[in-house]
């Protein structure tokens, strides 16, 4: 019997194996194998296909090992990875390998280690030369396969560690390879001398003169009810529940070493749930409620809805009732939310809702709690799950329901490695595969999205009121033209915006400030001469911060320190240019020293908590300003926050880029939308140098609408999507001229091939060079309805595979992004 495998490489095709007569019985479709690739390499496949046909090219190997009873992956799944390939230009491998938790890939990058229970003193006797280096060098190092196989220097490394774990001188080769760890929790309860209950009353005789052991025995009794019911000892009590208030350690110490109490350790899922948290009532509001209908009677049409419902519409209420009768019929539902919305408040408000069948994906989890999930929807035992783009690719068999929250959300898309995908677009696929609808929501659609709801594609349902007596809030320009001229602007604060902040802290309400860069200020320079501090990897300027007294490169994390003096001229006169979130951080608390700041970046939110914490405080009103980057435009939902700041809108929506527009309405509706959404109506003051830019005018009267019929006017008149469909190709090398003279071998091979598809370039994009490689890029311009979509990718994959066989061309590198954003 053979077995194709799907392994994760960057290899278009499936490798044949021969299945070990011992395993003929056990080999499934989408079971997981451990095989050796190429000489060293140890990789974990996918079966996708048994047969009985022995490859041609080659002799087979052997399956080394299986490692699932059942399959690992779903049909449907493999289908949907399949299409990713194809559609986004990569190897089925490359998304196996960014679809599976690691946890589940055994590699040559692996670990072994000694088995703690062997004793490596005693004479090496039946173990042989190379078994014996390998127990030696464990015994001060976890080595990986690739190490252990370098050491020894022998082709299959598999016979040995097979023939150690045998011998239990490793760790076995069965617990190593899952990385997975379930979750232990420890618990406390009676020794079975004290169950029936009567042995208790006897008990607190003797304990009597003990008070502090009396009252843990008091706490647990008080918890776990075993004087009426003896079979609730079995379950016993999680230790951290028992150690409340001020009962003792040490005693409970004692009470375990007399053998009163016992402590023994259980699985428990990762995700906590408070089961006995009451449910809350929500009611639909009537617009709420017809918009619900809406949805459900265009689904009927249109498998793919657009929900677009102004900021504080409520359609997070809308998004649960329907989850909610999605799971009631049966069928699994996936709830996709942008990376950084989902650490918080919606995650707690679903999980008061729909507790343990709810699994969560998210980018901040370990390992292990992906293979959580990833198992628990596999079992059955999740499903609806809650996470972020990877979760496109858990093993779901039977969707009947995918809401994709903020779909315009550009953090959907994977930038970096292969598949490049964009989660929205992949889930409007899965759909189309599990016979599922999808209900996109914004309160700011994408122009691709509207455009297809415009064409009676998708189905549009609109939400144009805020819940309950909530308003929008009202916009105001401060014109720093103006302001400058009168010199009243201080730092970079117009005095509009400053009066509007004291008035805000003095009536107790909080101001949320968005400014989209991050540190002190994203340049300095030397006024006398006119250096720029550059990074020595990329082609860019360093960005100063001032809390790690460093400069930064926000592109490949090279840091230096602030010189003192000019290194090309020795002034001394070096200036900060432009501003990041930490200058206005300190400037606020220059002009509101009694006022609590807080900053939320990607520096102040790197741990896994940083997110949450600052949120909950802002929330309780512990703090009173908030200034942050794009994270605070997204999602958030506060009673108390009646001022948004806006800073630099004119950098965004002049950005060099076909979307600039787009995103600069999309990032200040959304900012905007924070503010007042409760009885008190919310003001937005944003500052600009040009107060007539149509963007502005759109934003402030919150006409979407019009804003998206200027947009796609645009685009039209520019052959952009959703007019055409972008491939971009870049190109990438250490040496600026062999990537130039490859850039253009490739333009003019493209040129020739592919007619009716306008391509530009090859030109040196915005950045030119990160991480010491210099870049350009190629776009080509395919016009919409053009099917022959998988030809064209086909030929521009030989076309760079043509290009590359040139000598001096080897280690360029080709990147393809389909559908770039
Ligand atoms: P959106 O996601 O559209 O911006 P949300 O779903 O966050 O808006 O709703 C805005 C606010 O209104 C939230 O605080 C939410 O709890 C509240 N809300 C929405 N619908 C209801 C309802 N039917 N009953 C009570 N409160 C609601
Ligand atoms: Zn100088
Ligand atoms: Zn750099």
């Amino acid at each position: 019997m053979f077995a194709e495998l799907l392994l994760p490489v960057p290899i278009p095709k499936f490798f044949t194996y021969r299945v070990p007569f011992v395993l003929n019985e056990h080999v499934q479709i989408g079971q997981r194998a451990i095989v050796q690739f190429g000489d060293r390499k140890i990789l974990t496949g996918l079966i996708v296909n048994i047969h009985d046909q022995p490859p041609k090219e080659y002799e087979a190997k052997y399956i080394l090992e299986l490692l699932d009873t059942y399959p690992c992956i779903t049909e449907i799944q493999f289908k949907i990875f399949v299409w990713i390939a194809e559609y986004y230009a990569c190897t089925v491998g490359e998304v196996m390998n960014a679809g599976l938790p690691a946890g589940l890939k055994l590699s040559s990058e692996s670990m072994v280690q000694l088995n703690p229970a062997f004793k490596l003193d005693e004479s090496l006797h039946g173990f042989s030369e190379k078994e014996t280096i390998l127990l030696r060098r464990l015994e001060h190092d976890t080595l990986s396969y690739s190490d252990i196989s370098k050491l020894l220097d022998v082709r299959s490394i598999h016979s040995i560690l097979k023939s150690l774990s045998g011998k239990e001188a490793i760790l076995l080769f069965e617990e190593v390879k899952e990385k997975y760890k379930p979750k232990t929790e420890k618990r406390i309860r009676f020794t079975k001398t004290f169950i029936p209950s009567e042995a208790i009353e006897e008990l607190f005789k003797t304990l009597e003169s003990k008070p502090k052991q009396e009252d843990v025995l008091l706490k647990y009794l008080q918890k776990v009810p075993v004087l009426k019911d003896a079979e609730a000892n079995n379950k016993g009590l999680a230790r951290k529940s028992l150690m409340v208030e001020d009962i003792s350690e040490s005693s409970l110490a004692t009470l375990i070493k007399n053998n009163i109490f016992e402590e023994f350790e259980v699985v428990v899922p990762r995700f906590d749930f408070e089961e006995d948290q009451e449910i809350p009532v929500i009611l639909l509001s009537e617009e709420q409620e017809h918009a619900q209908l809406e949805i459900f009677r265009s689904f009927d049409q249109h498998p793919v809805t657009l929900l677009h419902g102004i900021t504080g519409s409520g359609k997070t209420e809308i998004y649960i009732n329907l989850i909610r009768k999605a799971l009631d019929s049966g069928g699994q539902v996936l709830y996709l939310l942008p990376e950084i919305a989902l650490t918080t408040q919606i995650v707690h408000r679903l999980k008061k809702i729909f507790g343990s069948s709810m699994g969560i994906y998210h980018s901040k989890f370990s390992d292990n709690e992906r293979v959580e999930v990833w198992n628990c929807v596999l079992t059955g035992k999740v499903k609806f799950v809650i996470g972020v783009r990877s979760s496109i690719f858990l093993p779901f068999d039977n969707l009947s329901l995918i809401v994709v929250d903020e779909e315009h959300d550009s953090s959907y898309k994977q930038h970096e490695p292969a598949p490049r995908y964009n989660a929205r677009d992949v889930a409007i696929m899965m759909a189309h595969f599990h016979h599922a609808k999808v209900l996109l929501g914004s309160a700011t659609p994408s122009v691709e999205s509207y455009y297809q709801a415009k064409q009676n594609k998708y189905g549009l349902v609109t939400l144009a009121k805020r819940f309950g007596e909530a308003k929008l809030p009202e916009t105001i320009l401060a014109d720093m033209r103006v302001e400058r001229n009168r010199k009243t602007v201080k730092g970079e604060f117009s005095s509009l915006l400053l009066k509007n902040i004291g008035e805000a802290l003095d009536k107790k309400e909080q101001v949320i400030i968005f400014q989209n860069r991050r540190g002190y200020s994203p340049m300095i320079n030397c006024e006398d001469c006119g250096w720029v501090p550059k990074c020595v990897n990329c082609a860019v300027s360093l960005t100063y911060h001032q809390f790690r007294n460093a400069l930064v490169c926000h592109y490949c994390g090279y840091k230096e320190s602030l010189p003192q003096l000019c290194p090309t001229c020795t002034s001394t006169r070096i200036k900060t240019v432009g501003y990041g979130t930490e200058k206005l951080e300190e400037e606020l608390n220059l002009y509101f020293p009694e006022a609590i700041v807080q900053r939320m970046d990607l520096e102040t939110t790197r741990s896994k908590t940083g997110y949450e914490t600052i949120i909950d405080k802002f929330e309780r009103g512990e703090t009173n300003i908030l200034v942050g980057t794009q994270m605070v435009t997204k999602g958030l939902d506060f009673d108390r926050v009646t001022l948004v700041g806006v800073f630099n809108a004119d950098r965004m929506m002049h950005f060099p880029d076909f979307r600039s527009h787009e995103r600069a309405y999309q990032l200040i509706t959304q900012v905007s939308g924070r503010a007042g959404r409760r009885e008190k109506t919310g003001k937005v003051v944003i500052q600009t140098s040009s107060p007539d830019h149509p963007i502005l005018l759109f934003t402030l009267n919150n006409h979407y609408e019009e804003f998206y019929r200027k947009e796609i006017k645009d685009r039209h008149e520019h052959d952009y999507p959703p007019f055409t469909r972008l491939i971009e190709v870049t190109i990438k090398h250490t040496d600026k001229k062999t990537c130039r003279n490859a850039s253009n071998d490739l333009a003019d091979l493209l040129k020739q091939q592919l007619s009716g598809i306008k391509i530009l370039g090859p030109g040196e994009p915005m950045i030119s060079k990160i991480r010491n490689q210099f870049l350009m890029s190629i776009l080509l311009k395919i016009p919409r309805g053009r099917g022959e979509l998988t030809l064209l990718k086909t030929n521009i994959h030989q076309s760079i595979e043509k290009v590359l066989k040139e000598k001096t061309f080897k280690s360029i590198r080709m990147v393809v992004d389909v559908d770039p954003v």
